[in-house]
């Protein structure tokens, strides 16, 4: 008997269940539906995801290329459980649901990723969950744990600032009064500092930036630093159904292969926009922890083995509409959100996002500088000719 086209065509070319051979890339294995050969193994498959395996028996959970960007992960991170997630939000949102609950109260770094404050005001709020932030690179910490603390949630360095925290002092903190410590890693990557060897539970990365490195991918990771938090990620995960498409899985895995050269470059560049935006009479300070007049240098120094390419700086005496000129002038830095990719990204920071950091001191408006892999030179010289224009206007 020979079935109807219809359904040959269902079942053409269907994955075989082994093979004997491997290509050298892991392949992009899309599916909603995991197909098991009978019952036997669809009960058996449960069963170990029950018990804790990391083990898909639906494409929400992802499927190889998901493991191997797991896996890929955890060799950078050096955790027990990478659980990914579609965006950097989403993973830091999943670790505040998952190690939270109504009555709870964590305290944050006042240096964080601008949205976790919308994340506390529309979410936490409503959750019954209190917020308190401290002064990055202060450490009177201890008068703001009450008996409902239950996570200290940080990033080092900060967002747009970059103030550097003492992660391994932050650690013992939490481990004496019994918190757990979760940290954004996406500054470094996962490359250039591992803030689970240093005393963290949990380490949060947007891989939308670095790990993916071209632009061109929304995406987020928790890694665990043990079984018990592991196990709360994951059912969070489980309950929210926060998936990642397996091309994504794929374009990060393969934008991770070359994420040391690229680091690497993004510091050099970086080191040389900073060095001359510090000798530049329009240019108050220069915010980057590798430039020695940083005042987190030291713990740089000692807790991260590089840098990246993002900076900032404050102007000396432009006002925000010269600000304005000077970004509209430049031509090889692209205005926009986000960084991490090849390309170089200028961006105003908001007034009200840098005054609320303690670490703020200046007056001026200040600009975020991501550089990407252009010639350096290329970079200085439109950094030179905006500010000119700038002046000139
Ligand atoms: C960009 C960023 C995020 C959010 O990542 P998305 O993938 O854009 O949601 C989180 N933390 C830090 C430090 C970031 O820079």
């Amino acid at each position: 008997m020979t079935d109807h086209i219809d359904t040959r065509l269902a079942h053409a070319g269907a994955a075989e269940f082994y093979r004997a051979e491997a290509p050298v890339n892991v392949p992009v294995v899309r599916t909603s539906t995991v197909r098991f050969a009978d019952v036997e193994a669809y009960e058996a498959a449960h069963a170990r995801r029950l018990a804790g395996e990391n083990v898909a028996t639906y494409g929400r959970h992802g499927l190889d290329t998901h493991r191997a960007l797991e896996q890929a992960i955890l060799t950078l991170e050096g955790g027990r459980r990478c659980v990914l997630a579609p965006s950097g939000l989403a993973a830091i949102s999943l670790t505040f649901l998952a190690l939270l609950s109504p009555g709870d109260h964590v305290v944050v770094s006042d240096s964080v990723y601008a949205p976790v404050r919308k994340l506390h005001r529309q979410m936490l709020d409503r959750l019954g969950i209190d917020v308190s932030y401290f002064a990055a690179q202060r450490d009177d910490i201890e008068a703001m744990i009450r008996p409902n603390t239950r996570l200290l949630y940080v990033e080092s360095p900060g967002s747009l600032l970059f103030e550097v925290l003492d992660l391994p002092r932050l650690a013992a903190i939490a481990r004496s009064h019994g918190l757990l410590l979760a940290a954004d890693n996406t500054w470094a990557s996962g490359y250039l500092q591992q803030p689970l060897a240093l005393g963290a539970d949990v380490s949060v990365l947007a891989s939308t930036k670095y790990l993916c490195g071209h632009s061109d991918v929304m995406q987020g990771a928790v890694v665990a630093g043990n079984e018990a938090v592991a196990e709360r990620i994951v059912q969070a995960s489980d309950a929210l159904g926060t998936a990642v498409g397996a091309d994504d899985a794929y374009l990060t895995l393969r934008g991770m292969r070359t994420l040391a050269v690229r680091l690497a470059q993004h510091q050099r560049n970086a080191l040389s926009v900073a060095e001359f935006l510090q000798g530049h009479a329009e240019v108050a300070q220069v915010f980057y922890p590798a430039l020695a007049s940083d005042p987190g240098h030291a713990l740089w120094q000692r807790d991260f083995s590089g840098a990246n390419g993002l900076l900032s700086f404050e102007f000396h005496r432009f006002d925000l509409a010269r600000a304005h000129a000077f970004v509209n002038a430049l031509r090889l830095f692209g205005i926009g959100a986000s960084w991490g990719g090849y390309e170089s990204l200028a961006l105003l920071a908001p007034p009200e996002r840098i005054t609320a950091q303690h670490a703020w001191r200046g007056s001026r408006p200040v600009v975020r500088l991501h550089i990407g892999l252009e010639s350096a030179a290329d970079l200085v010289q439109d950094l030179q000719q905006a500010f000119r224009h700038a002046c000139e206007n």
